[in-house]
């Protein structure tokens, strides 16, 4: 039987924070002297206030008397709470509140809590426009699948598109309504925003993601994770504009796509074919690992600070089948503790026919190779 879940007390914490941030734009103004600050807090953040009381009850010890004495707990890394928490070792490092904003495992927290709303909505919103777009342009030799992979793979390779590339993409996907414009400029306009550029420009970006990198001082930030950001100045011909990716695609889409294009890359060059987002996202990328093609391994790539969080949030879909299935964690984030963290978080929360093995995104390339010298089939 597992304990009382700590994870949802501090989901419930994460998500108060989340919304107060909101609506105070930073926390860092939440001070007592404030009198705005007085009944910012949430619904959500009193419940977990009081969870928090009855947590600090139950071992007899005296718990945080307001708000403000709540808000100094958040900044202490789990592992220096004064109640011992029941999280994964590798998450007690982490705290809620980080540098004065809302921590990477806050997020990841509230995520799991609401399940993701923001990114569902991103997300759906850009799978219709896609599907759309996928569903009216098939032809001989390219299904609607084909479609898909072409437009999801340009929002991870291509975060900036000049007017003269978006032209190109009319012309390669020209279907539309009787009475409009191709459709798929409804899904770049669900996915870019337009700015003026006459006669070309010249931006910086990060040279490894080509995110558009902010004019700031000091070392700019891609914000793609795991990316060590190469600042390049990135020339674009325009004729009046040029497209930007809408920072929530950037966030949803773009940064966890850059991992699973990574993996996919790195299988391409071991000899496989893989195929990427298989029945429109199920997996993210699956291959068969023989020639012959009668064992496929899936794989789903997941970029989490938690490992608690991931393995509450995570699940395997029953199709495509697999004869092997791996939870892939990129090497930035693979340290021994984690991956065993995850594993033993993740016992009894999924089906006991869909065993998941834990891999680090190395692991699964050794994994490949190993098979491959089993069939005495050369790299
Ligand atoms: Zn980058």
């Amino acid at each position: 039987m597992r304990q009382a879940d700590d994870y949802v007390l501090l989901g419930l914490l994460a998500a108060g924070l989340v919304e107060t941030g909101r609506r105070l734009q930073r926390l860092a103004d939440v001070v007592p002297s404030e009198p705005r600050a007085r009944g910012a807090f949430s619904p959500q953040w009193r419940e977990g206030v009081t969870q928090l009381w009855w947590r600090f009850q139950d071992v007899g010890r005296p718990a945080p008397r307001n708000d403000y004495a709540v808000l100094d707990l958040c900044r202490l890394p789990f592992g220096e709470w004064p109640v011992e928490l029941g999280v994964a070792a590798s998450d007690r490092e982490s705290a809620l509140i980080d540098g004065g904003a809302v921590s990477e495992f806050a997020l990841e927290a509230a995520r799991v809590r609401h399940g993701d709303v923001e990114g569902q909505l991103v997300e759906q919103r850009l799978f219709q426009e896609l599907m759309l777009v996928a569903r009216s342009n098939t032809r001989p030799g390219r299904t609607a699948q084909d479609g898909y992979v072409r437009l999801r793979r340009l929002l991870i390779e291509h975060p900036v598109l000049s007017d003269l590339e978006v032209a190109a993409l009319e012309q390669e996907f020209p279907e539309r309504p009787a009475d409009g414009e191709p459709y798929v400029m409804a899904f770049v306009r669900a996915a870019y925003e337009r700015r003026p550029a006459e006669d070309g420009i010249d931006l910086v970006a990060c040279g490894e993601c080509r995110i558009p990198l902010p004019y700031a001082y000091g070392q700019p930030v891609c914000g793609t994770p795991g990316c060590a950001t190469q600042p390049e100045t990135l020339h674009l011909e325009t004729l009046g504009f040029y497209w930007v990716l809408h920072r929530a695609v950037r966030r949803f889409i773009h940064g966890a796509g850059v991992f699973e294009l990574r993996v996919f890359k790195e299988l391409k060059r071991l000899g496989l074919d893989p195929d990427l987002w298989a029945a429109m996202d199920a997996l993210d990328v699956s291959f068969a690992v023989d020639r012959e093609g009668r064992r496929y391994w899936g794989t789903n790539e997941k970029d989490w600070e938690s490992p608690g969080l991931l393995a509450r949030s995570f699940s395997w879909p029953r199709a495509p089948a697999c004869d092997r299935r791996f939870l892939v964690i990129p090497t930035h984030r693979a340290r021994p503790t984690y991956l065993r963290d995850l594993e033993a978080e993740l016992v009894g929360r999924l089906p006991a026919d869909l065993k998941v093995e834990v891999v680090s995104e190395k692991r699964l390339l050794t994994l490949v190779a190993k098979e491959h010298r089993a069939q005495g089939r050369r790299r």
